[in-house]
Parts: C-alpha cells; structure tokens; sequence
C-alpha cells in the first residue's frame, strides 16, 4: 500500500510541475492570461470551497462565463495542487456530442496537451482517453451507458452535469440516479452548472445544496422585431394591427416610397413576414405548411436581405444566424453562396454550426476571420447556451428550434419547429453583446414574441417517455411509475401509463413491466421503438437495405414535395414509385433511383425531375449509415452486407416488417358496408393509397394519424390478414380490442372484426399454401 501510495505521489508531483513548465512558456502564460481575464476566475476559491465542504454545488453563470471550460480544470488543478491529482477522475456530462468534443479539445489546448492524454472526450462511437486520463468530457448517454455496467462509478471523484437549465431528458433521469447513489458514495462530488439563474429548483431538489454565481458583464444589444427589420431592409409597413390572440392582421399595407424596381422582392418578403407571423395558433394544417423551412417557403429571403443590409450598411462584427436544424443550414448556405455579395469569398466567410459537423469545421467558427472579411455563422440553437463564438455582434433569430432531444439519432427532424421560449430568445440576443454592443434582430414581430411561453417545459414533460421507460427498465432501476415520481418535475401518470402500455403491446416489457427479449434490444437502439422493431426484424429476415430507407425515411422530413401549385404532377411524380399500395415501398424505390443517379452526380436533377427532396435524400443516406453501425453493435446483422439482403426484394416480407414496427397503428380498409375512406393531406404529404378505392388488401399499416376535420394517414402500407395476424401482435390472448381501446384514438376508425373471422382467413390462406 505504501508503495502504492508513493507511486501516486510521485505522478501528482510530475503533473504539478508539467503544467508549471507550461504555464511559464509563452504561449502558456498567455493562455493563462485569457483564462485569468473570464468572470469564472475570479470565483475560483468560492467555487473551490463550496466544493470541498459540500457533496452537491450549483453554479449559474452566463454563458461564456468559462463554466463549462474552466470549472473542470479549477478542480482538476486542485487536485494536482494537494497532490491527489493522480487519483482524481472528473467526469463532465454534456447534453451534445459536438460540444463534449470542442470543449475537451479547447481545454487540452489551454492546458498545452495532447487530447486524449489528462483531457479526454467519450461520445458514442468515438473517443479519446487514456490511462492518463483525469478529466473526462462525455455525453450525458455516455454516463447513463457506464451506469448500466458501473452503478457506482467506481474511482470516480466528481461528476459535473453541464446545462442543467436546457432540461433535457437524459439530465433529468441522470439527475434521479446521482441522487440515489449520493449517500452510498459519499466521497463523490456532483456540480451541476446552468446558464440561467433559476437554480433554486435544483438547490431544494438535492436538500438546499448551495448555489455559487459568476456575475458576468455584457454590453447592451439592441433589438429589432420584424417590423423594423422590413422597416430596415428598405420598405415600410404604415400598419399592422394585432387581430385574434396573437395572429397577424391579413391586411399589412406597404408605404410605396421603396424603389419600383425591389417590389417584387418587397412583395416576397412581406408575404414571408405574413407567413412567419401567421404561425401560431393555426390550424395544425396550416401550421404544417409552414413549419417546414425551405427556399420556396418562409424566412429565406427574409434573411438573405437582412444579411445584405448588415453586409452593406452596418460597423463590422461576425453574424450569428439561429436556425431551426442542419437541413435549413445547409439550404440556406447554398442559396447563399449564388448571392453576389453573402457568396463572395472575399468579402464573407460562410460557416456552419450543427450537431452533426466534422471537427475541422468546428475548429472554424472559433477563428477570426481575416481582415476585410465577415464571418457568417448559421447555426441550430447550440450556439445558445453551448457554444460560444466570441466575436459575434450580430444575431439574426428565426425564433424556432427543433423541439428533440440531443442525441444525433433521436435528432429526428419528423417533430416539428416549434416557437422557442422567452428565455432562450433572451439568451441567444445576449449572444450578440459579448466584445461590444451588438444588435439582434428577431424574424417575428413583438406580439409573436410576447406570446412566447416563458420558458421551454422540460423534456420529460413534453415528450413521448417509451425510450425512457425501457431504459429504466435496463438499468433495473425498479418499477417505471416509481423511480419517475421522484424526478425533479415528474411526468403525469397518464403519460407514464401509456408509454408502459404501449411498451406492453408492441411486445417490449411483458405484464409484469420486466424488459423482454425484444425490450433488451430496443434498449441498444437508441430511436422510437418503433423504428428499431423494424431495423431488428429486417435484420433477422435478412432484407436490410430496403428496411434501412424505410426507418430512415420516417425519421426525416418527408422527402416527396407537394408544391401548392403544382399538387397533381407531384402525386403523378410519386404515384410512379408506387409499388404494392405502400407509401414506404414507394420511398424505397424513389431512394433507389437516386442512388442510381447519384452514382451519374445526377441526384439533383433525379430529384427535381420527379418531386423529390434532395436534402432530405442526403439525410436519408447518412442516416441509414449511422442506423446500420447501430445495428452492428446489438451483432444483429452479419459483416457480410450481402447477407444482410438475401430478402430484400421480397416485397410480403418488407410489408411483414413495416407491420411488426408500425403495430397498433392499424386500420381496416373497408368498414362493414360504411367504406372507409382515406384522405390526403391537405397541403403537403399525399399518399399512394389516397385515391385508391380498390386496394385488395384488408388492412392498412401507417405511421402516423393526424386528426384534423377528419382523419388523415400519413404514409401507409397495405397488409394482409395473415401478415397482421403474424406480424401485428399478441392477437392470441384475444387482447386486441382491449389495445384498441387503450389506445383510444385509433378506436373510431379501427374496424374490429371477430377474432375468428381473421383466424378463419389465415386458415384459408395457409390451405391455399398447402394446395400450391
Ligand atoms: P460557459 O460554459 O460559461 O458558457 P465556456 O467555458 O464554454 O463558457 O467558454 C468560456 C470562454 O472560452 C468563451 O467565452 C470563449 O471566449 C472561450 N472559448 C471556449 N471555447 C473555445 C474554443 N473552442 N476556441 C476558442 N475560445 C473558446
Ligand atoms: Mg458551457
């Protein structure tokens, strides 16, 4: 032991004196001057003492304060001083996998090291640490995974919880776990860090842990809503009136004193205002249409003029761009780069900032631009609280942001942009203000803004829980009702209820809520069960490739466009893919061709041509390619890729798997002699199975039913009796009214006929086969 000890002594005395040798080299001491200059240095011995005589502390501070970048190190360096450096494991969760990768890589750089030595990062599928490794940057899935083998994270010291405040789902329910483990460990020490003041919540949560503030400074920003930014951009609205609750009046007229050659981009730009602003509180349909943001759509050009005009007429300073995901980003900076003045490289740097972009981009939106040159960052909402580009005087706000979680795949751009919350439009308007004072110009009038909630409900009281009932149930963490109700904010039990039950039906947890076979495995496929049953079945039926485009199809933006005016050619576009009365074997085969195309670099024109989305093909592609390193890890599919599709091309097999995924979501096709009917979308999606009276075919599968005046589906599949039978449930304990009825909503169109009607024709059918 003696020995042992005298090891760790000497390797704490070693890092002493490394990080003293850096720290008097130049570069050294004027990384040390920077940090010195952060508001979260001058806390230094507050936050240090408050750690050491308290188990759980909460810090707030603004963001760029150096919560994130230097409170590790402040511990870290702590340590080495009392010489335990050598024993100390810190460990600092992040809600996203980008941040947790440039914030290890930035502190490494500050303290003169290598990543991956005393620094390290651990993301899914990716990672750098060593043994040497002290400080650790992980996501926060990236815990929760180590919880499951290491309930009581052994060896390790201090565990931070970064963006508390963001409420996302994996913090909350790691929160619940560390506080059990607490007393048992009583050693360990939890941080918890959050960019907003409102920590109280958290300090009576943990017992009254104490609270430690960082008063940052920021220069006033001054704001525009969307009418002086019409106003700004060269045209005047002389009215605007607030009709209903917070809707825009239809009739915004416009001062012709602007020049008569813009007034059709006038005319554009106002209709985009119109639409921004018609948003909330629609009919969901209307609100579908213009959720989506495209070039043809809202915002784009909006936005492209208010550039220009920040290009052409205001001081210098880099402008950040909030858009709502890495699909308007990339759009919009290729629509930019054919403009004369945002796409000339001389004079503007154009970059983006999303969750999914390669680390030399990364390393891009730190650096200044070069002389002359104004940098552009369009950006998802991490550039709000964790991300901090320093140099930014300008902030443009779409006001929306994608409401999902933070993990790449449940990332799924299917949930809709919805309004952000008070708080976060307060936060990304202080963006602008931190070197000088800035200006923020937010794409909705005041009223819009005014009528924004507060703050953003915590996702685990906003989101469907299945994927988090099955991991509680992985981590045996007791009964699902149970261990929510002592969440920080529990989700109501009806919504807890229904996620158990749905788990129960599709056949993940059995009666006595223990995870199943088929439970365990959704738990490694971090996505809506849904989509991972599919993935499973596919890959033990071995017709992968097909099953792949399907899931991946159904967690992205529709990628069949129907333009308002040009409906009946896009339904004519797509009713060619049709294949077998199914929308998602149409999606397969319309993939299929653009693969094709692509190989020719002819993908845009395959897409234009037939109605297609080609931002929304790409998003397919690198999906199915992180969906199928996912199912490689469960060691579902075998290495060889043909293998993996012997059946690919059997369409009843394809349907027997969109049938086991899709299960309950079932209706009849004919409804006793009252024929059911199935409608289109209004504006926006069609189906092939719309106006097809005649499908011969029982049942249909969907994903999805929007209920508006009346029934819509969105994307179908005709199925058989015996496929349904088979494939659809646990149809023999005769439990499938009971299902029907829990389900609720699926109960007025779901037609029931008698469990012996659909057995007597699963028996015709299987005779038939005996016959042949
Ligand atoms: P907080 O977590 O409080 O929001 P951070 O610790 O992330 O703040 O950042 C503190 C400061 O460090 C930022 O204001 C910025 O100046 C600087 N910084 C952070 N990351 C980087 C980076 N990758 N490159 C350059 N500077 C950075
Ligand atoms: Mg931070």
């Amino acid at each position: 032991k003696a020995a042992m000890e005298k090891i760790i002594w000497r390797r704490s005395l070693q890092m002493r004196s490394e990080q003293q040798a850096w720290q008097d080299s130049p570069e050294g001491w004027k990384m040390l001057e920077f940090r010195r200059g952060l508001p979260a240095f001058k806390e230094k011995d507050a936050i240090l003492a408050a750690i050491s005589e308290n188990q759980v502390v909460i810090i707030s501070g603004e963001t760029g304060c150096g919560k994130t970048t230097q409170i590790p190190q402040f511990i870290l360096e702590s340590e080495i001083e009392s010489v335990r450096g050598a024993t100390c494991s810190i460990i600092c969760t992040q809600p996203r996998r980008i941040s947790a990768m440039s914030v290890s890589e930035r502190v490494a750089s500050e303290r003169g090291e290598k990543l991956g030595e005393m620094v390290g990062y651990k993301v899914r599928l990716e990672g750098m640490k060593g043994r040497d490794t002290h400080l650790l940057f992980c996501t926060t899935g990236i815990l929760l995974r180590r919880l499951l083998v290491d309930r009581s994270l052994k060896g390790v010291t201090h565990v931070i919880v970064d963006e508390i405040h963001e409420r996302g789902m994996n913090e909350d329910f790691l929160l619940i776990i560390l506080k059990d483990l607490l007393p048992r460990r009583p050693e360990l020490r939890l941080i918890l860090m959050s960019a907003t003041l409102d920590a109280e919540l958290f300090s009576s949560y943990f017992g009254g842990a104490p609270l430690v503030h960082i008063p940052g400074f920021t220069y006033p920003v001054q704001t525009h809503f969307l009418e002086n930014i019409l106003e700004l951009t060269g045209y005047r609205l002389t009215a605007y009136n607030q009709i209903d609750d917070y809707g825009m009046d239809k009739t915004w007229k416009m001062n012709k004193q602007a020049p008569r050659k813009r007034k059709s981009q006038i005319v554009s730009a106002v209709e985009d205002a119109l639409k921004a602003a018609d948003f909330n509180e629609f009919s969901p349909q209307t609100r579908e249409s213009l959720s989506c943001w495209n070039p043809d759509c809202i915002g784009f050009n909006l936005i492209e003029q208010l550039l220009c005009h920040v290009c052409e007429r205001e001081r210098f300073g880099a402008v950040l761009v909030f858009m709502t995901g890495w699909d308007d980003i990339s759009s919009l900076k290729e629509k930019l780069q054919a403009h004369p003045i945002l796409g000339d490289t001389g004079r503007v740097l154009l970059l983006a900032c999303h969750g999914s972009m390669a680390s030399s981009e990364q390393r891009l939106i730190f650096d200044k631009a070069e002389d002359g040159v104004r940098k552009i960052v369009l950006a998802t909402n991490i550039a709000e609280t964790s991300i901090t580009i320093d140099d930014v005087v300008f902030v443009i706000d779409c006001g929306k942001a994608k409401e999902t979680s933070y993990d790449a795949l449940n990332n799924t751009p299917c949930l809709l942009p919805s309004w952000i919350s008070k708080v976060s439009a307060r936060q990304r308007r202080g963006r602008a203000g931190r070197v000088q004072p800035g200006e923020c110009y937010h794409l909705y009038p005041r009223c819009v803004y005014d009528a924004f909630a507060d703050f953003q409900l915590p996702e685990i009281l906003r989101t469907p829980l299945q994927s988090l009932c099955l991991q509680i149930k992985s981590l045996k963490l007791g009964s699902i009702s149970e261990f929510l109700s002592r969440a920080l904010q529990s989700p109501e039990l009806l919504a807890v209820q229904n996620a158990v039950d749905y788990l129960k039906i599709i056949g993940a947890l059995d009666e006595d809520e223990n995870l199943t076979v088929l439970g365990r495995y959704l738990t490694m496929l971090p996505m809506e069960p849904k989509l991972g049953k599919m993935l499973i079945l596919g890959a033990i039926l071995n017709c992968l490739d097909p099953v792949l485009t399907v899931v991946a199809g159904l967690s992205v933006r529709d990628p069949f466009l129907t333009p308002f005016d040009k409906k009946d050619l896009a339904e004519a576009a797509k009713s060619q893919f049709s294949r077998g009365y199914s929308d998602h074997l149409a999606l397969v085969r319309a993939y299929e061709g653009w693969q094709d195309a692509e190989k020719d670099l002819a993908g845009y024109e395959y897409c234009w041509k037939n109605f297609l989305s080609a931002q929304s093909m790409k998003a397919i592609d690198s999906l199915r390619r992180e969906f199928y390193s996912l199912l490689k890890d469960t060691g579902l599919v075998d290495s060889n890729r043909a293998t993996c599709n012997t059946w690919s091309y059997d369409e009843h097999l394809l349907r027997a798997v969109i049938c086991y995924g899709l299960y309950p979501g079932i209706c009849s096709v004919v409804q006793n002699e009252k024929s059911f009917s199935l409608k289109t979308m209004e504006d926006g999606q069609n189906s092939v199975n719309a106006r097809n009276s005649t499908i011969p075919y029982p049942w249909l599968v969907f994903n999805e039913k929007i209920k508006v005046n009346s029934v819509f589906l969105r994307d179908s599949t005709a199925i058989s009796d015996s496929v349904l039978l088979l494939f659809g449930g646990s149809l023999l304990r005769g439990e499938i009214e009971g299902h029907v009825k829990m389900l609720g909503g699926y109960l007025e169109f779901f037609m029931k006929p008698s469990i012996a009607a659909l057995y007597q024709s699963l028996r015709r059918e299987l005779e038939e086969l005996i016959q042949i």
